[in-house]
Protein backbone atom coordinates (compact mmCIF):
# COMPACT_ATOMS: atom_id res chain seq x y z
CA UNK A 1 0.00 0.00 0.00
CA UNK A 2 1.10 3.49 -0.22
CA UNK A 3 2.56 4.96 2.40
CA UNK A 4 3.12 8.92 3.19
CA UNK A 5 5.85 8.06 5.42
CA UNK A 6 8.51 5.44 3.94
CA UNK A 7 10.82 6.71 6.13
CA UNK A 8 8.99 5.43 9.16
CA UNK A 9 10.40 2.09 11.02
CA UNK A 10 8.97 0.34 13.97
CA UNK A 11 7.61 2.18 16.78
CA UNK A 12 10.22 2.60 20.06
CA UNK A 13 8.51 1.51 23.06
CA UNK A 14 5.37 3.35 24.60
CA UNK A 15 6.34 5.83 27.40
CA UNK A 16 4.91 4.78 30.34
CA UNK A 17 1.91 7.10 30.86
CA UNK A 18 1.08 7.68 26.97
CA UNK A 19 -1.41 6.47 25.01
CA UNK A 20 -0.71 5.22 21.71
CA UNK A 21 -2.79 5.21 19.00
CA UNK A 22 -2.71 1.78 15.69
CA UNK A 23 -4.74 2.69 13.20
CA UNK A 24 -5.63 -0.41 11.39
CA UNK A 25 -8.27 0.85 8.68
CA UNK A 26 -9.99 3.74 7.52
CA UNK A 27 -7.32 6.02 7.54
CA UNK A 28 -6.59 6.34 3.46
CA UNK A 29 -9.59 4.72 2.75
CA UNK A 30 -13.42 4.63 3.32
CA UNK A 31 -14.01 1.35 4.76
CA UNK A 32 -12.42 -1.55 7.26
CA UNK A 33 -12.68 1.08 10.00
CA UNK A 34 -10.36 -0.05 13.20
CA UNK A 35 -8.38 1.97 15.44
CA UNK A 36 -6.42 0.33 18.26
CA UNK A 37 -5.68 2.32 21.69
CA UNK A 38 -2.45 1.21 23.81
CA UNK A 39 -1.77 2.36 27.36
CA UNK A 40 -0.23 0.83 30.68
CA UNK A 41 -0.36 -2.10 28.56
CA UNK A 42 -3.22 -2.82 27.76
CA UNK A 43 -5.34 -2.21 24.32
CA UNK A 44 -8.73 -0.86 23.41
CA UNK A 45 -10.13 -1.60 19.84
CA UNK A 46 -12.57 0.41 18.53
CA UNK A 47 -14.47 -0.91 15.22
CA UNK A 48 -13.69 -3.78 13.62
CA UNK A 49 -15.14 -3.22 9.74
CA UNK A 50 -15.08 -4.96 6.49
CA UNK A 51 -13.81 -3.02 2.68
CA UNK A 52 -15.66 -3.83 0.35
CA UNK A 53 -13.61 -4.80 -2.81
CA UNK A 54 -13.33 -2.84 -6.38
CA UNK A 55 -12.79 -3.93 -9.66
CA UNK A 56 -8.83 -4.58 -9.14
CA UNK A 57 -9.83 -6.91 -6.80
CA UNK A 58 -11.31 -10.19 -8.57
CA UNK A 59 -12.67 -12.62 -6.75
CA UNK A 60 -12.06 -11.19 -3.66
CA UNK A 61 -15.44 -11.37 -1.39
CA UNK A 62 -14.67 -8.85 1.31
CA UNK A 63 -11.67 -7.27 2.66
CA UNK A 64 -10.51 -7.47 6.47
CA UNK A 65 -8.07 -4.70 8.56
CA UNK A 66 -4.59 -6.65 8.96
CA UNK A 67 -4.30 -7.61 12.59
CA UNK A 68 -0.95 -8.75 12.84
CA UNK A 69 -0.08 -5.86 14.37
CA UNK A 70 -1.67 -7.24 17.56
CA UNK A 71 -2.04 -10.92 17.06
CA UNK A 72 0.75 -11.85 19.36
CA UNK A 73 -1.03 -9.76 21.75
CA UNK A 74 -4.97 -10.19 21.76
CA UNK A 75 -4.94 -11.50 25.56
CA UNK A 76 -4.26 -7.32 26.00
CA UNK A 77 -7.04 -6.52 24.56
CA UNK A 78 -9.89 -5.12 27.29
CA UNK A 79 -12.38 -4.29 24.74
CA UNK A 80 -14.13 -3.99 21.38
CA UNK A 81 -15.95 -0.87 21.46
CA UNK A 82 -18.45 -0.76 18.12
CA UNK A 83 -19.43 2.75 17.17
CA UNK A 84 -22.09 1.89 15.15
CA UNK A 85 -23.97 -1.14 13.01
CA UNK A 86 -22.66 -0.42 9.56
CA UNK A 87 -20.45 -3.15 8.15
CA UNK A 88 -17.22 -1.28 7.55
CA UNK A 89 -17.47 -0.34 11.32
CA UNK A 90 -18.55 -4.59 12.54
CA UNK A 91 -17.89 -6.66 9.27
CA UNK A 92 -14.66 -8.04 9.97
CA UNK A 93 -15.79 -8.36 14.34
CA UNK A 94 -16.44 -12.10 13.47
CA UNK A 95 -12.74 -12.50 11.54
CA UNK A 96 -10.85 -11.17 15.15
CA UNK A 97 -13.34 -13.21 17.36
CA UNK A 98 -12.29 -16.43 15.67
CA UNK A 99 -8.73 -16.00 17.41
CA UNK A 100 -10.23 -14.93 20.63
CA UNK A 101 -13.37 -15.90 21.07
CA UNK A 102 -14.43 -14.09 24.25
CA UNK A 103 -13.22 -10.04 23.51
CA UNK A 104 -15.67 -8.37 25.43
CA UNK A 105 -18.04 -6.62 22.65
CA UNK A 106 -19.20 -2.68 23.77
CA UNK A 107 -22.14 -1.04 21.80
CA UNK A 108 -25.43 0.17 21.44
CA UNK A 109 -28.48 -1.84 21.56
CA UNK A 110 -28.98 -1.99 17.96
CA UNK A 111 -25.74 -2.07 17.32
CA UNK A 112 -25.28 -5.44 19.12
CA UNK A 113 -28.36 -7.02 17.53
CA UNK A 114 -27.61 -6.35 14.31
CA UNK A 115 -23.88 -7.28 15.19
CA UNK A 116 -25.15 -10.40 16.89
CA UNK A 117 -26.85 -11.57 13.61
CA UNK A 118 -23.83 -11.84 11.98
CA UNK A 119 -22.36 -13.49 14.46
CA UNK A 120 -24.66 -16.44 14.43
CA UNK A 121 -23.87 -16.85 10.79
CA UNK A 122 -20.39 -17.35 11.54
CA UNK A 123 -21.43 -19.77 14.29
CA UNK A 124 -19.88 -17.48 16.86
CA UNK A 125 -21.83 -18.24 20.35
CA UNK A 126 -20.86 -17.50 23.91
CA UNK A 127 -19.70 -13.95 22.89
CA UNK A 128 -19.34 -11.73 25.31
CA UNK A 129 -21.98 -8.37 25.10
CA UNK A 130 -21.65 -5.06 27.32
CA UNK A 131 -24.78 -3.06 26.14
CA UNK A 132 -23.93 0.72 26.51
CA UNK A 133 -26.42 3.77 25.58
CA UNK A 134 -25.19 7.83 25.68
CA UNK A 135 -24.31 9.33 28.80
CA UNK A 136 -22.47 5.45 30.26
CA UNK A 137 -19.47 5.22 32.02
CA UNK A 138 -18.11 2.26 31.47
CA UNK A 139 -14.36 0.93 32.50
CA UNK A 140 -12.13 -1.46 31.15
CA UNK A 141 -8.57 -1.86 32.78
CA UNK A 142 -7.30 1.44 32.53
CA UNK A 143 -9.89 3.03 30.06
CA UNK A 144 -12.59 4.53 31.07
CA UNK A 145 -15.33 5.16 28.60
CA UNK A 146 -18.33 7.45 27.98
CA UNK A 147 -20.59 7.35 25.04
CA UNK A 148 -21.88 10.34 23.52
CA UNK A 149 -25.53 10.14 21.30
CA UNK A 150 -24.35 11.04 17.90
CA UNK A 151 -26.68 11.31 14.67
CA UNK A 152 -25.92 9.20 11.17
CA UNK A 153 -28.00 7.31 8.61
CA UNK A 154 -28.33 4.31 11.17
CA UNK A 155 -29.87 4.60 14.25
CA UNK A 156 -28.43 4.49 17.68
CA UNK A 157 -24.81 5.21 16.82
CA UNK A 158 -22.64 6.45 19.58
CA UNK A 159 -18.76 8.82 19.83
CA UNK A 160 -16.98 7.28 22.46
CA UNK A 161 -14.74 9.20 25.18
CA UNK A 162 -11.86 7.52 26.49
CA UNK A 163 -10.50 8.21 29.58
CA UNK A 164 -6.76 7.31 30.77
CA UNK A 165 -3.63 8.44 32.43
CA UNK A 166 -2.49 10.12 29.35
CA UNK A 167 -5.43 12.58 29.13
CA UNK A 168 -8.94 12.34 27.25
CA UNK A 169 -10.06 10.71 23.53
CA UNK A 170 -12.92 11.50 21.56
CA UNK A 171 -13.69 9.18 19.11
CA UNK A 172 -16.95 10.84 17.00
CA UNK A 173 -17.35 7.30 15.07
CA UNK A 174 -19.11 8.48 11.98
CA UNK A 175 -21.73 11.20 12.32
CA UNK A 176 -23.55 14.46 11.43
CA UNK A 177 -25.62 17.10 12.66
CA UNK A 178 -28.99 16.70 11.45
CA UNK A 179 -31.31 18.81 13.92
CA UNK A 180 -34.23 17.71 13.14
CA UNK A 181 -33.55 13.64 12.58
CA UNK A 182 -36.46 11.50 12.27
CA UNK A 183 -36.00 9.79 15.87
CA UNK A 184 -35.55 13.13 17.12
CA UNK A 185 -32.06 11.60 18.32
CA UNK A 186 -29.34 14.53 17.80
CA UNK A 187 -26.03 14.89 17.98
CA UNK A 188 -25.11 15.06 21.49
CA UNK A 189 -23.38 18.49 21.36
CA UNK A 190 -23.69 19.65 24.89
CA UNK A 191 -21.30 16.82 26.06
CA UNK A 192 -18.99 17.52 23.18
CA UNK A 193 -18.93 21.01 24.51
CA UNK A 194 -18.75 19.26 28.56
CA UNK A 195 -16.18 17.26 27.59
CA UNK A 196 -14.24 19.83 25.50
CA UNK A 197 -15.07 21.49 28.73
CA UNK A 198 -12.80 19.23 30.62
CA UNK A 199 -10.33 19.32 27.95
CA UNK A 200 -10.03 16.70 25.00
CA UNK A 201 -6.47 16.14 24.53
CA UNK A 202 -7.17 14.28 21.13
CA UNK A 203 -9.51 14.51 19.09
CA UNK A 204 -10.95 11.61 16.20
CA UNK A 205 -13.18 12.99 13.84
CA UNK A 206 -14.88 11.41 10.65
CA UNK A 207 -13.30 13.07 7.29
CA UNK A 208 -15.42 11.46 5.05
CA UNK A 209 -17.74 14.73 3.92
CA UNK A 210 -14.82 16.89 5.12
CA UNK A 211 -14.27 18.33 1.19
CA UNK A 212 -18.31 19.04 0.99
CA UNK A 213 -18.84 23.20 2.10
CA UNK A 214 -21.55 23.84 4.21
CA UNK A 215 -23.99 21.45 6.10
CA UNK A 216 -25.03 18.36 4.84
CA UNK A 217 -29.06 18.06 4.61
CA UNK A 218 -31.57 16.88 6.67
CA UNK A 219 -33.05 13.47 6.04
CA UNK A 220 -36.63 15.38 6.08
CA UNK A 221 -35.59 17.22 3.23
CA UNK A 222 -36.03 14.33 0.92
CA UNK A 223 -39.51 13.39 2.38
CA UNK A 224 -41.15 15.36 -0.64
CA UNK A 225 -38.97 13.80 -3.11
CA UNK A 226 -40.00 10.66 -1.98
CA UNK A 227 -43.55 11.35 -2.14
CA UNK A 228 -43.84 13.14 -5.39
CA UNK A 229 -41.47 9.84 -6.85
CA UNK A 230 -44.69 8.01 -5.49
CA UNK A 231 -47.28 10.37 -6.92
CA UNK A 232 -45.99 9.81 -10.40
CA UNK A 233 -45.74 6.24 -10.42
CA UNK A 234 -48.40 4.82 -12.02
CA UNK A 235 -47.19 0.95 -11.82
CA UNK A 236 -44.60 -0.73 -9.35
CA UNK A 237 -41.83 1.43 -7.10
CA UNK A 238 -38.43 -0.18 -5.92
CA UNK A 239 -36.73 1.24 -3.89
CA UNK A 240 -33.22 0.52 -3.09
CA UNK A 241 -31.15 1.39 -0.05
CA UNK A 242 -28.51 -0.01 2.50
CA UNK A 243 -29.91 -2.67 4.73
CA UNK A 244 -29.32 -0.53 7.48
CA UNK A 245 -30.61 2.96 6.22
CA UNK A 246 -33.35 1.98 8.84
CA UNK A 247 -34.57 5.90 8.40
CA UNK A 248 -34.83 5.88 5.11
CA UNK A 249 -37.19 2.65 4.81
CA UNK A 250 -39.09 4.32 7.48
CA UNK A 251 -39.64 7.25 4.91
CA UNK A 252 -40.78 4.63 2.40
CA UNK A 253 -43.28 2.58 4.23
CA UNK A 254 -44.99 5.94 5.44
CA UNK A 255 -45.08 7.12 1.72
CA UNK A 256 -46.31 3.92 1.13
CA UNK A 257 -49.17 3.95 3.68
CA UNK A 258 -49.97 7.24 2.31
CA UNK A 259 -50.45 6.13 -1.43
CA UNK A 260 -52.12 3.29 -0.22
CA UNK A 261 -49.65 0.38 -1.65
CA UNK A 262 -47.98 -2.24 0.13
CA UNK A 263 -44.12 -3.40 1.02
CA UNK A 264 -42.19 -6.58 0.23
CA UNK A 265 -38.23 -6.61 1.52
CA UNK A 266 -36.01 -8.08 -1.26
CA UNK A 267 -32.85 -9.30 -0.19
CA UNK A 268 -31.71 -11.39 3.01
CA UNK A 269 -29.47 -8.61 4.94
CA UNK A 270 -32.97 -6.12 4.27
CA UNK A 271 -35.44 -8.58 5.55
CA UNK A 272 -33.17 -9.51 9.18
CA UNK A 273 -32.21 -6.05 9.58
CA UNK A 274 -35.73 -4.56 9.55
CA UNK A 275 -37.03 -7.21 11.53
CA UNK A 276 -34.54 -6.22 14.18
CA UNK A 277 -35.43 -3.04 13.89
CA UNK A 278 -38.66 -3.38 14.22
CA UNK A 279 -38.52 -5.75 17.06
CA UNK A 280 -36.42 -3.35 18.85
CA UNK A 281 -38.30 -0.52 18.08
CA UNK A 282 -36.13 1.83 15.55
CA UNK A 283 -38.63 1.19 13.06
CA UNK A 284 -42.63 1.77 13.01
CA UNK A 285 -44.60 -0.41 10.84
CA UNK A 286 -47.93 0.25 10.50
CA UNK A 287 -49.94 -2.83 10.49
CA UNK A 288 -50.77 -4.34 7.49
CA UNK A 289 -48.24 -2.77 5.32
CA UNK A 290 -45.77 -5.47 5.09
CA UNK A 291 -46.10 -8.50 3.11
CA UNK A 292 -44.18 -11.39 1.99
CA UNK A 293 -42.81 -11.14 -1.93
CA UNK A 294 -44.87 -13.97 -3.22
CA UNK A 295 -48.24 -12.10 -1.87
CA UNK A 296 -47.15 -8.52 -2.98
CA UNK A 297 -46.88 -10.56 -6.57
CA UNK A 298 -50.53 -10.99 -6.51
CA UNK A 299 -51.08 -7.44 -6.13
CA UNK A 300 -51.99 -4.40 -9.09
CA UNK A 301 -48.70 -3.34 -9.81
CA UNK A 302 -49.86 0.40 -8.46
CA UNK A 303 -50.16 -0.76 -5.15
CA UNK A 304 -46.67 -2.87 -5.11
CA UNK A 305 -43.30 -1.28 -3.43
CA UNK A 306 -40.15 -3.36 -3.29
CA UNK A 307 -37.38 -2.57 -0.71
CA UNK A 308 -34.34 -3.74 -2.17
CA UNK A 309 -30.64 -3.99 -1.02
CA UNK A 310 -28.22 -3.72 -3.65
CA UNK A 311 -27.94 0.38 -4.49
CA UNK A 312 -24.39 -0.35 -4.34
CA UNK A 313 -24.50 -2.50 -7.94
CA UNK A 314 -23.15 -5.50 -5.90
CA UNK A 315 -23.74 -8.13 -8.84
CA UNK A 316 -24.90 -11.01 -6.72
CA UNK A 317 -27.46 -8.46 -5.09
CA UNK A 318 -31.24 -8.68 -5.38
CA UNK A 319 -31.23 -5.14 -7.22
CA UNK A 320 -28.32 -6.24 -9.64
CA UNK A 321 -30.87 -9.48 -10.95
CA UNK A 322 -33.50 -7.75 -11.39
CA UNK A 323 -31.71 -5.81 -13.52
CA UNK A 324 -30.48 -8.68 -15.04
CA UNK A 325 -34.16 -10.12 -15.51
CA UNK A 326 -33.16 -13.24 -13.68
CA UNK A 327 -34.35 -12.63 -10.19
CA UNK A 328 -36.99 -15.58 -9.42
CA UNK A 329 -40.13 -13.47 -8.14
CA UNK A 330 -39.54 -10.03 -9.61
CA UNK A 331 -39.58 -9.13 -13.34
CA UNK A 332 -38.94 -5.74 -14.00
CA UNK A 333 -41.49 -4.38 -16.81
CA UNK A 334 -42.04 -1.05 -18.59
CA UNK A 335 -43.39 1.63 -16.32
CA UNK A 336 -41.74 0.98 -13.38
CA UNK A 337 -39.99 2.86 -11.28
CA UNK A 338 -36.69 2.41 -9.01
CA UNK A 339 -35.55 4.89 -6.61
CA UNK A 340 -31.89 4.84 -5.83
CA UNK A 341 -31.98 6.63 -2.30
CA UNK A 342 -28.00 5.90 -1.33
CA UNK A 343 -25.19 7.29 -1.89
CA UNK A 344 -22.28 6.09 -4.49
CA UNK A 345 -19.64 4.76 -2.34
CA UNK A 346 -16.08 5.84 -4.42
CA UNK A 347 -15.41 3.12 -6.66
CA UNK A 348 -18.99 1.63 -7.04
CA UNK A 349 -19.72 3.61 -9.65
CA UNK A 350 -19.15 1.80 -12.28
CA UNK A 351 -21.35 -1.38 -11.31
CA UNK A 352 -24.25 1.13 -10.24
CA UNK A 353 -24.25 2.55 -13.49
CA UNK A 354 -24.39 -0.56 -15.18
CA UNK A 355 -27.37 -1.11 -12.93
CA UNK A 356 -29.42 1.44 -13.61
CA UNK A 357 -28.48 1.02 -18.03
CA UNK A 358 -29.92 -2.72 -16.97
CA UNK A 359 -33.24 -1.25 -15.64
CA UNK A 360 -33.80 1.65 -18.13
CA UNK A 361 -33.30 -1.05 -20.84
CA UNK A 362 -36.17 -2.85 -19.62
CA UNK A 363 -38.68 0.30 -19.40
CA UNK A 364 -38.13 1.53 -16.00
CA UNK A 365 -37.56 4.92 -15.15
CA UNK A 366 -34.67 5.50 -12.48
CA UNK A 367 -34.69 7.86 -10.35
CA UNK A 368 -30.84 8.42 -8.62
CA UNK A 369 -29.31 10.88 -6.31
CA UNK A 370 -28.03 12.31 -10.15
CA UNK A 371 -31.36 13.83 -11.16
CA UNK A 372 -33.52 13.90 -7.57
CA UNK A 373 -32.40 15.00 -4.01
CA UNK A 374 -33.10 11.17 -3.00
CA UNK A 375 -30.40 10.55 -0.90
CA UNK A 376 -28.42 12.83 1.85
CA UNK A 377 -25.10 11.46 2.91
CA UNK A 378 -24.55 10.08 7.31
CA UNK A 379 -21.79 12.21 7.66
CA UNK A 380 -20.79 15.72 8.48
CA UNK A 381 -19.98 18.16 6.10
CA UNK A 382 -16.99 20.95 6.63
CA UNK A 383 -19.61 23.23 8.51
CA UNK A 384 -20.75 20.55 10.91
CA UNK A 385 -16.58 19.41 11.26
CA UNK A 386 -16.28 23.42 11.86
CA UNK A 387 -18.46 23.73 14.67
CA UNK A 388 -17.59 20.82 16.17
CA UNK A 389 -13.86 22.18 16.83
CA UNK A 390 -14.85 25.41 17.67
CA UNK A 391 -17.33 23.68 20.56
CA UNK A 392 -14.14 21.00 21.39
CA UNK A 393 -11.66 22.97 21.20
CA UNK A 394 -9.03 20.17 21.30
CA UNK A 395 -5.58 19.90 21.56
CA UNK A 396 -4.88 17.65 19.17
CA UNK A 397 -6.41 16.24 15.91
CA UNK A 398 -6.62 13.01 13.98
CA UNK A 399 -8.42 12.76 10.93
CA UNK A 400 -10.30 9.46 10.41
CA UNK A 401 -12.45 7.37 8.09
CA UNK A 402 -11.54 8.55 4.60
CA UNK A 403 -9.51 8.74 1.80
CA UNK A 404 -6.26 11.05 2.05
CA UNK A 405 -7.79 13.65 0.44
CA UNK A 406 -10.79 13.35 2.42
CA UNK A 407 -8.24 13.76 6.08
CA UNK A 408 -6.48 16.51 4.55
CA UNK A 409 -9.49 18.66 3.81
CA UNK A 410 -10.61 17.19 7.27
CA UNK A 411 -7.34 18.60 8.81
CA UNK A 412 -7.54 22.17 6.63
CA UNK A 413 -10.96 22.30 8.76
CA UNK A 414 -9.18 21.69 12.04
CA UNK A 415 -6.37 24.19 11.70
CA UNK A 416 -9.10 27.28 10.53
CA UNK A 417 -10.47 26.96 13.78
CA UNK A 418 -7.06 27.40 15.40
CA UNK A 419 -6.01 23.80 16.46
CA UNK A 420 -2.41 23.84 16.33
CA UNK A 421 -1.90 20.04 16.05
CA UNK A 422 -3.36 18.09 13.52
CA UNK A 423 -1.85 14.76 12.80
CA UNK A 424 -2.62 12.89 9.40
CA UNK A 425 -1.73 9.54 9.33
CA UNK A 426 -2.47 6.88 7.39
CA UNK A 427 -3.49 2.91 8.28
CA UNK A 428 -0.19 1.65 9.71
CA UNK A 429 1.27 5.50 11.10
CA UNK A 430 1.41 5.02 14.95
CA UNK A 431 0.78 8.47 17.08
CA UNK A 432 1.11 8.64 20.65
CA UNK A 433 -0.07 11.00 23.06
CA UNK A 434 2.77 12.00 25.57
CA UNK A 435 2.44 15.42 27.69
CA UNK A 436 -0.68 16.21 25.73
CA UNK A 437 1.03 16.09 22.16
CA UNK A 438 0.35 13.65 19.77
CA UNK A 439 3.05 13.01 17.34
CA UNK A 440 3.97 10.23 14.55
CA UNK A 441 6.06 7.51 16.34
CA UNK A 442 6.58 4.91 14.01
CA UNK A 443 4.71 2.05 11.58
CA UNK A 444 3.44 -1.38 11.56
CA UNK A 445 2.89 -3.06 8.72
CA UNK A 446 -0.33 -3.76 7.90
CA UNK A 447 -1.56 -4.87 4.51
CA UNK A 448 -4.96 -5.52 3.05
CA UNK A 449 -6.39 -9.12 4.28
CA UNK A 450 -8.59 -10.25 1.53
CA UNK A 451 -11.65 -13.37 2.15
CA UNK A 452 -12.30 -15.36 -0.95
CA UNK A 453 -15.00 -17.99 -0.30
CA UNK A 454 -13.88 -19.70 3.17
CA UNK A 455 -10.30 -18.40 2.83
CA UNK A 456 -9.44 -15.58 5.04
CA UNK A 457 -5.42 -14.15 4.19
CA UNK A 458 -4.65 -16.70 1.76
CA UNK A 459 -5.23 -14.75 -1.30
CA UNK A 460 -2.34 -12.32 -1.83
CA UNK A 461 -1.69 -9.34 -4.02
CA UNK A 462 0.71 -11.20 -6.17
CA UNK A 463 -2.94 -13.83 -6.59
CA UNK A 464 -4.96 -11.05 -7.37
CA UNK A 465 -2.45 -9.93 -10.28
CA UNK A 466 -2.35 -13.15 -11.59
CA UNK A 467 -6.12 -12.73 -11.56
CA UNK A 468 -6.19 -9.72 -13.68
CA UNK A 469 -3.74 -10.94 -15.99
CA UNK A 470 -6.05 -13.81 -16.25
CA UNK A 471 -9.04 -11.85 -16.62
CA UNK A 472 -7.46 -9.11 -18.89
CA UNK A 473 -5.50 -11.87 -21.21
CA UNK A 474 -5.90 -15.10 -20.37
CA UNK A 475 -3.49 -17.90 -20.64
CA UNK A 476 -1.56 -20.28 -22.93
CA UNK A 477 -0.05 -23.08 -21.59
CA UNK A 478 2.71 -25.45 -23.01
CA UNK A 479 3.56 -28.66 -22.15
CA UNK A 480 6.57 -30.51 -23.09
CA UNK A 481 8.12 -33.86 -22.21
CA UNK A 482 11.98 -34.01 -22.36
CA UNK A 483 13.99 -37.85 -22.07
CA UNK A 484 15.93 -38.16 -19.24
CA UNK A 485 18.66 -39.81 -20.66
CA UNK A 486 19.13 -38.16 -24.22
CA UNK A 487 18.51 -34.62 -22.92
CA UNK A 488 16.01 -34.19 -26.14
CA UNK A 489 12.33 -33.39 -26.12
CA UNK A 490 10.88 -36.81 -26.73
CA UNK A 491 7.52 -34.98 -26.92
CA UNK A 492 5.95 -31.68 -27.13
CA UNK A 493 5.21 -28.80 -26.86
CA UNK A 494 1.90 -28.96 -26.80
CA UNK A 495 0.20 -25.73 -27.05
CA UNK A 496 -3.15 -24.50 -25.84
CA UNK A 497 -4.89 -21.43 -25.05
CA UNK A 498 -7.75 -19.50 -23.28
CA UNK A 499 -9.69 -16.08 -23.13
CA UNK A 500 -6.99 -14.61 -26.21
CA UNK A 501 -8.39 -16.23 -29.83
CA UNK A 502 -5.26 -17.88 -30.16
CA UNK A 503 -6.03 -20.95 -31.45
CA UNK A 504 -4.27 -24.48 -32.91
CA UNK A 505 -2.15 -23.25 -35.85
CA UNK A 506 -1.07 -20.13 -34.63
CA UNK A 507 1.41 -21.81 -32.11
CA UNK A 508 2.88 -24.06 -35.05
CA UNK A 509 5.61 -21.44 -35.62
CA UNK A 510 6.75 -21.00 -32.25
CA UNK A 511 6.98 -24.89 -31.73
CA UNK A 512 10.24 -25.23 -33.21
CA UNK A 513 12.46 -22.41 -31.99
CA UNK A 514 10.71 -23.76 -28.23
CA UNK A 515 12.51 -27.28 -28.74
CA UNK A 516 15.69 -25.57 -29.89
CA UNK A 517 16.12 -23.61 -26.98
CA UNK A 518 15.49 -26.02 -24.38
CA UNK A 519 17.83 -28.37 -26.33
CA UNK A 520 20.21 -25.69 -26.15
CA UNK A 521 20.39 -25.00 -22.64
CA UNK A 522 20.32 -28.74 -22.24
CA UNK A 523 23.30 -28.93 -24.08
CA UNK A 524 24.66 -26.12 -21.58
CA UNK A 525 24.40 -28.24 -18.68
CA UNK A 526 20.97 -26.86 -17.21
CA UNK A 527 19.10 -29.95 -16.02
CA UNK A 528 16.67 -27.99 -13.48
CA UNK A 529 13.07 -28.19 -14.54
CA UNK A 530 12.38 -24.91 -12.96
CA UNK A 531 14.87 -23.57 -15.12
CA UNK A 532 13.66 -25.35 -18.54
CA UNK A 533 10.43 -24.12 -17.86
CA UNK A 534 12.02 -20.46 -17.24
CA UNK A 535 13.34 -20.67 -21.01
CA UNK A 536 10.21 -21.97 -22.66
CA UNK A 537 8.10 -19.17 -20.58
CA UNK A 538 10.87 -16.47 -22.34
CA UNK A 539 10.86 -17.93 -25.69
CA UNK A 540 6.57 -18.25 -25.96
CA UNK A 541 6.52 -14.76 -23.91
CA UNK A 542 8.40 -13.39 -26.10
CA UNK A 543 7.07 -14.42 -29.67
CA UNK A 544 3.37 -13.43 -27.96
CA UNK A 545 4.48 -10.41 -27.19
CA UNK A 546 6.02 -9.12 -30.72
CA UNK A 547 3.89 -11.05 -32.98
CA UNK A 548 0.28 -10.30 -31.30
CA UNK A 549 1.20 -7.56 -28.79
CA UNK A 550 -0.60 -9.82 -25.93
CA UNK A 551 0.88 -10.66 -22.61
CA UNK A 552 -0.75 -13.17 -21.11
CA UNK A 553 -0.24 -15.40 -18.44
CA UNK A 554 2.36 -18.53 -19.40
CA UNK A 555 2.25 -21.60 -18.07
CA UNK A 556 5.02 -23.83 -19.11
CA UNK A 557 5.43 -27.55 -18.17
CA UNK A 558 8.69 -29.34 -18.91
CA UNK A 559 8.35 -33.06 -17.49
CA UNK A 560 11.41 -35.32 -17.77
CA UNK A 561 10.46 -38.83 -18.66
ZN1 LIG B 1 -21.41 4.55 9.26
ZN1 LIG C 1 -18.25 4.32 8.29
Amino acid sequence: MSHPHPELSAPPELPSGGLRVIPLGGLGEVGRNMTVFEHAGRLLIVDCGVLFPEDHHPGVDLILPDFEPIRARLDDVEALVLTHGHEDHIGATPYLLRERRDIPLVGSELTLALLGSKLREHRLQETVHHQVREGDRISFGPFELEFVAVNHSIPDALAVAIRTAAGLVLHTGDFKMDQLPLDGRITDLRSFARLGEEGVDLFLTDSTNAETPGFTPAETSITPVIDQVFRDSAQRIIVACFASHVHRVQQVLDAAVAHDRKVAYVGRSMVRNMAIARDLGYLRVPPGVIVDLKELAQLAPERQVLISTGSQGEPMSALSRIAQRNHHVVHIAEGDTVLLASSLIPGNENAVYRVINGLARWGARVVHKGNALVHVSGHASAGELLYCYNIVKPRNVLPVHGEIRHMQANAALARLTGVDNVVIAEDGVVVDLVDGVASIVGKVDCGYVFVDGSSVGDITESDLKDRRILGEEGFISIIVVVDSVSGKVSSGPEIHARGNALEGSSFDEIKQPVIDALDRVIAEGTTDSYQLQQTVRRVVGRWVNTTHKRRPMIIPVVIEA
